[in-house]
């Protein structure tokens, strides 16, 4: 029997739930137990094992497909690729900081003459 039947095997006759922990966990060990997006922790048992390259997009329920997940982030990804993802991630992180920096501005007022650096 070659390693392949032997996983499969591991998985006749039990339930849906029990495969999928069997596979989650099986992703934890080789990723580790945290969500591939955004870092959260999964110690406490809130990840899932998500298709990294949706079915939609061409991917495949491969081992190499599979990554472990938040919940929140497996919502919010949806059918984008991980890359894709990352990248709203950050456009979104971009925007926090740009209304951070207008609400700071506000605040502070309008400049005065004078008060701004010159280059040499
Ligand atoms: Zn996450």
């Amino acid at each position: 029997m070659d390693e392949r039947h032997a996983v499969l095997d591991q998985f006749c006759g039990r339930r849906p739930s029990e495969v999928l922990a069997v596979i989650l966990a099986a992703v934890v060990e080789r990723e580790g137990a945290l969500c591939a997006y955004c870092g959260v922790s999964g110690d406490a048992g809130g990840l899932i094992v998500d298709l990294a390259l949706p079915r939609s997009r061409g991917g495949r329920a491969a081992w190499g497909n599979l990554l472990p997940t938040c919940y929140d982030c497996l919502r919010e990804k949806g059918e984008q690729t991980p890359l894709e993802y990352v990248l709203f991630r950050f456009e979104r992180i971009l925007d926090e900081i740009r209304a951070a920096h207008r609400r700071c501005r506000l605040r502070q007022g309008p400049r005065r003459p004078g008060k701004t650096p010159q280059l040499p």
